[in-house]
C-alpha cells in the first residue's frame, strides 16, 4: 500500500503484543512511527526491530491516562514529524473479576485506561486531522464490545463504550475526509491472554493447556488469533482504498461472533 509510506502513525500500546505487531506492519508499509506506552524498555526494543526500515521511529513514554502527557507528545512529535495522520488507539488492559468481587478503583481504571485515554488521543489528535483534511482513526475494540462473558464486566463495558465513541466520531468527522473504525479481535495469542489463561486455570483447577484450550474452543477456528492478523486490518483501515469505510468495528475472531 504505496500511500502509507511517509505517512505518521501513532500507536497507543506500541511495546508489545497487538501494538508491537501493528507498529511493525505499518513499518514495513514505509511509515513513520511514534509508539508510546509505559515501559521504556519495552519501547526501545520494538524500535530495534523497527530500524532495519527506512522509516523514522520515535518510542516514546506517555501514560493514556495523563491528558497532560498526550499533549506535550503531541508537542514532541510536531518538532520531529510534523503531525499525525493516523492514529492507532490500541493500549488497553483487561483484567478478569467477577462484578460483585471487583473494586470500584478496578471499574474506574479500566474505564480511565481502555474509554478515557482513547477520548484523550482522539481529542488532542484528531483536530490537525481534520485540519489536514486526511486522517484515520483506528480503535483497537474486541468482540466484547459487542458481546459479552463472565467476568469481564468492566471490561466489556469500556469496548462498547470505544465502539459508541468509534461510531459517534466518525458520523463527526466524515466530511473531513477522516475516518474512524474499530477493530475487534477475538482471543489474541498475546501476554494479555497468557495472563487470563493462567487466572483461567487457577479458577478451574485445571492444567494451564486446558485453559488456552477452553479459549480456543470459543472460535469456530479453535485457535488464537496471531497479532499480525490484527495488524494487517489495521493497515488496511489507515489505506486510501478504504477511504468509504467509517464507522464500522470489524472482527477478527476466527467466526466467533457475527454481529
Ligand atoms: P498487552 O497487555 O500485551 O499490551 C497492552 C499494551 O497497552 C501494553 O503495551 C501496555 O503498556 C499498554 N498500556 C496499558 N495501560 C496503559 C496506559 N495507561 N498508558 C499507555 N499504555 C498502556 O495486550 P494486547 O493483547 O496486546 O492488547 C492490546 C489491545 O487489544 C488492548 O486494547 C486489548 O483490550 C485489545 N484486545 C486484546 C485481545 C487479546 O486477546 N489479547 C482481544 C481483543 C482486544
Amino acid at each position: 500500500m504505496q500511500d502509507l509510506r511517509g505517512k505518521t502513525v501513532l500507536v497507543t500500546g506500541g511495546g508489545r503484543g497487538i501494538g508491537r505487531a501493528i507498529a511493525l506492519a505499518f513499518a514495513a508499509q514505509g511509515s513513520h512511527l511514534v509508539i508510546t506506552g509505559r515501559s521504556q524498555a519495552a519501547l526501545d526494543s520494538v524500535a530495534r526491530e523497527i530500524h532495519c526500515y527506512d522509516v523514522t521511529i520515535l518510542p516514546l513514554s506517555c501514560d493514556v491516562t495523563q491528558k497532560r502527557e498526550i499533549e506535550d507528545l503531541k508537542k514532541r512529535i510536531a518538532s520531529e514529524l510534523e503531525i499525525v495522520e493516523v492514529l492507532v488507539n490500541n493500549a488497553g488492559i483487561a483484567p478478569a473479576v467477577s462484578f460483585l468481587e471487583m473494586e470500584d478503583s478496578l471499574w474506574e481504571e479500566v474505564m480511565r485506561v481502555n474509554l478515557t485515554g482513547t477520548y484523550y488521543c482522539c481529542k488532542v489528535f484528531l483536530p490537525e486531522m481534520i485540519a489536514a483534511k486526511w486522517g484515520r482513526i483506528v480503535n483497537i475494540a474486541s468482540t466484547v464490545a459487542k458481546t459479552s462473558y463472565p467476568n469481564i464486566s468492566a471490561y466489556a463495558t469500556s469496548k462498547h463504550a470505544v465502539l459508541g465513541l468509534t461510531r459517534s466520531l466518525a458520523v463527526e468527522t466524515a466530511k473531513f475526509g477522516v475516518t474512524v473504525n474499530a477493530v475487534c479481535p477475538g482471543y489474541v495469542d498475546t501476554g494479555l491472554t497468557q495472563k487470563n489463561a493462567a487466572l483461567l486455570a487457577e479458577k478451574k483447577g485445571k492444567p494451564l493447556a486446558d485453559a488456552f484450550e477452553m479459549l480456543k474452543s470459543a472460535s469456530p477456528q479453535k485457535r488464537l488469533i496471531e497479532p499480525a492478523e490484527v495488524a494487517h486490518l489495521a493497515v488496511m483501515l489507515a489505506s486510501e482504498a478504504a477511504k468509504g469505510i467509517t464507522g464500522q468495528a470489524i472482527n477478527v475472531d476466527g467466526g466467533a461472533v457475527m454481529a
